[in-house]
């Protein structure tokens, strides 16, 4: 499957089984905004809980909060948010459609990027196994001349970002003649500058005093609460505290499905550490992090760091953990070293002392933090994008696999009674019973057994656990394996051992250590 057509799969498989629907289908749906389904919102979870655990409960010196997504509007103004949470937009006239420019231009140098690979990819087929990819990088003239090209076009994009210069991003668009997609002319407007945040009135709605805004990260609800956790939870710096919930944006460039939304979840974390250390933290979360992606099981070559172009001027370091979505590798996490600017700005701001004091250095100080931040949406369309596949068979035949983690999958197993009479559906009950206190289960005796397996493997339930008559004879059960379809026969008894080694959280945790 290409690439696009992965793509389109996923949004059709995703809304066939119940993963996610468009927001108001029946209004014919909210621009970027989607819902999750029954299997949705329970792979959600999952990753969701995945993370929290990861964070919290295998971190003594971390714990989590869950702040309000109201705040006062000031903590906006601290944060910056008011001033600059801002995208460069650009239109086309022709077309009327609006685009964020810095996305024109990276998705321009991506494609450069792209010929560049294809050429190495083309020789690396071509010389196989005495291939050296490095030297031919460095030599061969046609891959030189789009890495050159595509790295100039990164340095001056780097310099006008640095001085917020909007119109020499607008000529960059016209000398690298960027077209726009829909009216395929380079008939653009002026790049101007949007604040993505969403406001709204609290109380009595006439008055400006009492604009709120829905809050476009979680971090905030951090920083404004670290006091009170350092204190009541008697925390010693280094310390983290993290949190997950919804976020809203005002995106204008909304499309890619839920790769960017209008209404999101984030899970960050935000680690308070001692002036200096910081870039060792940094270093430290970046592998953490890291290391937490791989445990998915997708290869080493589907994550990848990617240095910010231009840093925030209060950041020391940022970098992005890349995916490599079925569009090409784009951001999943940031991790980022934000010195003291937050706090200090929040002291500022509300005259409130925000500083700790180090015991063993007998001195008070405004920590550092270094911010690790994830969306949890980007993180299902990544896992669900690299687990669904259709496989051939040896017979030739093909079926549909979400081959998620065993740990992750919505329904972990499936009870299934081979016929629907003599006591086999009350048997099947019996093994539910028994599993659903640890685990999500299903049962259905409705279709053929193969008919069945089929929509398990589609929906990535690991085990298919089938009630058959030697079931009611000697208590055993056929347990078929989701990814080698092998069938084993093993005693009631043991299915929930089995499942507590292979398919539980912890077991996924276990991977971190
Ligand atoms: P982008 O450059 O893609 O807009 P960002 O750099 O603005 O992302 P951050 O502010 O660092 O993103 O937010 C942290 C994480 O939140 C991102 O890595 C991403 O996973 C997620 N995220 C941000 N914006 C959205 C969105 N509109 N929809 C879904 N997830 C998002």
């Amino acid at each position: 499957m290409n690439p696009e057509e992965l793509f389109k799969n996923i949004i059709s498989h995703s809304k066939e089984y119940g993963f996610i629907f468009q927001s108001s289908e029946i209004y014919d749906g909210l621009s970027s905004v989607y819902d999750y389904g029954q299997l949705g919102a329970e792979l959600k979870k999952n990753l969701r809980d995945y993370w929290w655990k990861s964070m919290v409960q295998m971190h003594q010196n971390i714990v989590g909060i869950d702040a309000a997504i109201f705040m006062h509007p000031t903590t906006w103004k601290a944060s910056g948010h008011v001033d600059a949470f801002n995208d460069p937009l650009i239109d086309n006239k022709d077309s009327k459609k609006r685009y964020r420019a810095d996305v024109l231009i990276e998705d321009h140098m991506a494609k450069i990027m792209a010929k560049a690979d294809k050429e190495v990819e083309k020789a690396k087929n071509k010389f196989g196994e005495t291939f050296d990819e490095a030297l031919y990088r460095s030599t061969n003239p046609r891959v030189l001349e789009n890495i050159n090209k595509a790295n100039a076009i990164e340095a001056r994009f780097k310099q006008a970002l640095e001085d917020n210069n909007l119109e020499e991003v607008r000529q960059i668009i016209i000398d690298c003649e960027i077209v726009c997609p829909i009216s395929g002319t380079k008939n653009w407007t002026e790049v101007r500058q949007f604040n993505l945040m969403f406001s709204t009135q609290i109380g009595s709605v006439s008055e400006e005093a009492n604009t709120v805004y829905l809050r476009p990260e979680t971090a905030q609800g951090i920083f404004v609460n670290y006091l009170n956790v350092q204190k009541t939870g008697r925390m010693k710096i280094p310390f983290g505290i993290a949190q997950t919930g919804k976020a809203f944006r005002n995106e204008i460039v909304a499309r890619q499905f839920i790769f960017r939304m209008r209404e999101f979840e984030q899970m960050e974390m935000q680690f308070f550490v001692r002036p200096g250390t910081e870039i060792e933290w940094y270093n430290y979360w970046k592998e953490t992090r890291i290391k937490w992606h791989r445990t998915f099981g997708f290869g080493d070559n589907k994550h990848r760091f990617h240095d910010h172009l231009k840093l925030a001027h209060y950041a020391n370091a940022a970098c992005d953990i890349e995916f490599n979505f079925p569009f090409g590798f784009k951001e999943l996490e940031g991790i980022h070293s934000r010195s003291d600017f937050d706090l200090k700005q929040h002291e500022q701001f509300s005259g409130k002392k925000l500083q700790y004091f180090d015991a063993e250095l007998n001195e008070s100080y405004v920590p550092y933090v270094v911010e690790t931040s994830i969306g949890l949406d980007r993180l299902f369309l990544a896992v669900y994008s690299e687990s669904l596949k259709e496989e051939t068979l040896a017979d030739g035949s093909t079926r549909t696999l979400m081959s998620l983690p065993f740990a992750l999958a919505p329904v972990k197993a499936a009870i299934l009674p081979l016929v629907n009479k003599d006591g086999l559906p009350e048997k099947a009950d019996e093994i539910v019973n028994l599993l659903k206190y640890d685990f999500n289960v299903t049962t259905e005796a409705k279709d053929a057994i193969g008919k069945r397996y089929r929509r398990n493997d589609a929906i990535g339930t690991p085990y298919c656990i089938t009630v058959d008559y030697d079931t009611m004879e000697n208590n055993t059960v056929t347990l078929r394996n989701r990814d080698t379809m092998e069938q084993q026969r093993v005693a009631i008894s043991e299915l929930k051992g089995i499942m507590d080694q292979t398919a539980s959280l912890s077991s996924l945790l276990k991977q971190l250590d």
